[in-house]
């Protein structure tokens, strides 16, 4: 059976950036099942399976703007220090939840910390970052009704 809509893909894969460093793997693990068609998955790699049958191994390389977007540098933003209350020490690196202007929760990443000011970035963190996937398609099956009905797999 071919890849398109509505049908439960398992696949092992290892995702590289450019560098060739490894961003996330399935190996050693279960393979990874998704709905295809359903956007469960970025839509680069998806789109890219269409059509494929288990067994099949791809190499996909995939743009930002068909994955988690470009890096956008609006969402790289200065905060006072004084807003870290009740934290004892800010360190790049460190991870917050903030509230984006809509009232949503957003993971934010400090990067720099200058006197008064911290430097925090709200972009995903493969933002603005091609994903080269590696990938071994190893089962495809017809989605139960009940699976397309929710949208992923059960
Ligand atoms: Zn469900």
């Amino acid at each position: 059976m071919m890849i398109g809509d509505n049908v439960v893909v398992s696949m092992h894969y290892t995702l590289t950036n450019n560098e060739g460093e490894v961003l996330d793997s399935s190996e050693g693990a279960e393979p990874l099942a998704y709905l295809q068609g359903a956007s469960n998955i970025i839509p680069g790699l998806e789109k890219a399976l269409v059509g494929k049958t288990a067994g099949a191994k791809a190499q996909v390389s995939v743009e930002p703007a068909e994955a988690y977007g470009e890096l956008q540098p609006e969402l790289i933003q200065q905060v006072p220090l004084e807003a870290f209350q009740g934290v004892e020490e800010i360190e790049p690196g460190m991870a917050f939840e903030a509230q984006d202007p809509s009232g949503n929760a957003r993971r934010v990443v400090v990067k720099a910390v200058e006197a008064e000011q911290v430097t925090v970035d709200a972009n995903h963190p493969l933002a603005g970052v091609h994903l080269n996937f590696d990938v071994e398609i190893v089962d495809v099956r017809e989605a139960t009704e009940e699976e397309i009905a929710h949208g992923h797999v059960h």
